[in-house]
């Protein structure tokens, strides 16, 4: 049977271990969507955990924070110790806190410790711009200048990084490494253990952004010795809008002192002897600020129990198939349309979505959109597409690739405008 008729998609589901989990979550009639690693669907047991805190809210009121199924003083705890798989990393060693952004602030603000000429951070150019804003202004609030003291590493290609150049930029005035583990555009999977080794060698602290890797590629942060890491978890986790995200902080850094401290971070001991002098948590939960965001925490309750269940291995599994069926049908079905797949083609090098590159990529986007493809536009000539594992078909990415071709071959993107919307 050739690979480009749907009946091969349909034989790809059939055998797909992971085909009933599709019926877990909210997916709109008739609408495929391939965009879970900007926001991930809605499952039902999201839902119901959400409906399950809420009602502890109705029944215990402020007892809520210690009566209940799930007290709300141990919720981030009790969520860290599920989401530990995911990022290969022991229970106390993480905590489910914060925002990516916020989280990062945090972690420079405890583990960036100029001295000397050590006083660079290390970034690299095609990070996520919100990154780079904090890391400036990390470097402002140390009275530096960030045009001088935040060091970007280059890409080659404009898509991906050379891991031998990120090597060469770690010279003896840097102090601190921040780089993402999946990149937000390209999709590429930089090798966190060759480069945590490599900046130890030279004694440099690193930490890298999971916010694309998590629930999608597996980590081993503990064995790579990865200094920090952090997250968020409305994409691949599919935690919800503005869902709280995560950290993690080896062991080997506990008994440190929050860069940023409240009183969440407390000893849970002795957080309600309210002293004027802060006894910090001995393990990752230090690096809380306030009182944890529940509502937007609970979705994960429901939502890490799937990833419980099915372990982020087969997730990876088959992630990897759909983006490399993906890739093939653009190649046979869409040869002629001038697109560019500019994610890695290597297994071990490519994230969960498969990144297309063309000049008329804004409209393209909207009349995809149109015809019930969610894609994700990223500026300037980027398209997005991300077959998710847990609720994404083969015929979902059979069916993407055969709208796209009748939007090319009908000149359909003629229709709107090459510009991006607000949000995009
Ligand atoms: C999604 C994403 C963010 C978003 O940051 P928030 O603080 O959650 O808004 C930051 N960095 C990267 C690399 C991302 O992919």
């Amino acid at each position: 049977m050739k690979n480009t008729m749907l009946e091969y998609a349909k034989k790809l589901d059939d055998q797909d271990a992971l085909g009933m989990y599709r019926d877990e979550f909210y997916i709109q009639r008739n609408i495929i969507y391939m965009d879970g690693n900007s926001l991930g669907l809605l499952s039902k047991r999201a839902e119901k955990s959400v409906l399950t805190l809420l009602d502890s809210w109705k029944q215990y009121g402020i007892d809520g924070w210690t009566q209940g199924e799930h007290p709300w003083f141990y919720f981030p705890e009790t969520l860290s110790e599920m989401c530990a798989p995911l990022v290969g990393a022991l229970k106390d060693e993480i905590i489910i806190t914060g925002s990516t952004t916020a989280n990062l602030h945090q972690l420079v603000a405890s583990f960036y410790r100029p001295e000397g000429v050590r006083t660079k951070i290390v970034a690299d150019e095609l990070n996520f711009p919100s990154d780079l804003y904090a890391i400036s202004s990390q470097l402002a609030l140390h009275g530096f200048d960030a045009e001088e003291n935040m060091k970007l590493v280059k890409s080659r290609d404009g898509f991906t990084l050379q891991e031998e150049d990120i090597i060469k930029a770690m010279t003896d005035d840097v102090a601190l490494i921040v780089l993402p583990s999946v990149l937000y555009r390209s999709g590429q999977v930089l090798d966190i253990e060759m480069l945590t080794k490599a900046a130890h060698e030279r004694n440099i602290i690193i930490g890298f952004d999971l916010c694309h890797s998590i629930g999608s590629v597996p980590h081993e942060l503990d064995k790579w010795d990865v200094d920090f890491a952090f997250w968020c978890n409305y994409k691949h986790v599919n935690g919800g809008p503005g869902a709280t995200g995560g950290l993690y902080v080896n062991r080997k850094h506990f008994g440190g002192k929050p860069g940023l401290a409240g009183w969440f971070g407390s000893d849970k001991e002795k957080q309600f002897d309210l002293s004027t002098h802060m006894i910090p948590a001995a393990d990752a939960s230090a690096y809380q600020i306030g009182t944890p965001n529940i509502l937007s925490s609970a979705p994960l309750l429901g939502s890490l129990k799937m990833f419980e269940e099915v372990g982020i291995d087969a997730i990876r599994e088959k992630s990897l198939k759909l983006t490399d069926y993906m890739m093939t049908l653009i190649e046979l079905v869409l040869g002629e349309y001038n697109f560019v797949i500019a994610n890695p083609r290597e297994s071990v090098k490519r994230g969960g979505h498969i990144f297309l590159v063309h000049e008329e990529a804004a409209r393209i986007c909207k009349a995809l959109k149109v015809h019930q493809v969610i894609p994700d536009f990223r500026s300037p000539n980027g398209i997005r597409l991300a077959p998710v594992a847990l609720y994404n078909s083969f015929e979902d990415v059979w069916k993407t690739v055969q709208i796209l071709k009748m939007i090319m071959e009908e000149e359909l993107y003629k229709k709107y405008e090459n510009k991006r919307d607000v949000v995009a």
